[in-house]
């Protein structure tokens, strides 16, 4: 039976855990370094990205944390995962956030707005076409959620979404990000992948919606599960 490992720290790695469930996979909490090298695969769940970051450092999870995005191993970042996973963070509080890295792109925490702003909203991604020929369309769950500004050239964008001219001065005018005077003329990327590495602003484990754990679980056959970790020793310093 496949084995997913699922960081624990905070946020919703139970909703996560029983997504692999509806999916015939078994999630494990991940909290120590160690624990990492039982597992081929990471999932990072949504929650509160700087919490996380905290936590992360009290287990002094960072550099294995690193070491397992560098070996090439397969990892998932929903929302505050995917700021984690992120290369660079901006926006409001992110001053000294510590991130794992790797993930070639600029990530605005928050840039959606707060609590109340949160939504739903369908989204699609061209690159999995349904049975009508289509695109797939998600429903995505954004809540305090991130948005992708810029990416570097090995990330394949997997979907976006149009932005308001409101909606970005409302939440994000302390930051300045351009948009067109036009509304939903700006989108921004809300799905991404660089490799072994998939990361979604939304939150798929809080739906019955189980094609974005299916589509993970593609991808662990696609590049594996990165440099055995029996050959290659995981620093926990
Ligand atoms: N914006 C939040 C953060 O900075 C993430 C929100 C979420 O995971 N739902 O951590």
């Amino acid at each position: 039976m496949t084995i997913v490992g699922v960081l624990a720290l905070q946020g919703s790695f139970n909703e996560h855990i029983a997504a692999l469930r509806r999916v015939g996979v078994k999630g494990v909490e991940i909290r120590k370094p160690e624990q990492l090298q039982n597992v081929g695969s990471l999932i990072i769940p949504g929650g509160e990205s700087t919490t996380m970051a905290k936590l992360a450092e009290y287990h002094n999870l960072f550099p294995t944390l690193r070491e397992f995005v560098k070996m090439g191993k397969p990892v998932w970042g929903t929302c505050a995962g995917l700021i984690f996973l992120a290369n660079k963070a901006t926006g409001q509080k992110t001053g000294g956030q510590e991130l794992i890295g790797g993930l070639d792109c600029t990530v605005h925490r928050n840039f959606f707005g707060s609590q109340i702003q949160s939504f739903a909203a369908d989204i699609a991604v061209p690159e999995l076409s349904s049975k009508e020929g289509g695109p797939e369309i998600f429903r995505g769950v954004f809540i305090r959620a991130p948005a992708i500004l810029e990416v570097g050239p090995e990330v394949q964008v997997l979907a976006d979404y149009p932005v308001s001219s409101n909606k970005v001065s409302d939440s994000n005018s302390a930051d300045g990000v351009q948009v067109g005077n036009t509304v939903s003329e700006k989108r921004v990327i809300v799905a991404v992948r660089q490799g072994n590495l998939l990361a979604t602003a939304f939150h798929p484990e809080l739906t019955a919606d189980t094609r974005w754990h299916s589509y993970f679980l593609k991808m662990l056959g696609d590049v594996g599960e990165g440099s055995s970790s029996s050959v290659v020793s995981i620093g926990t310093d």
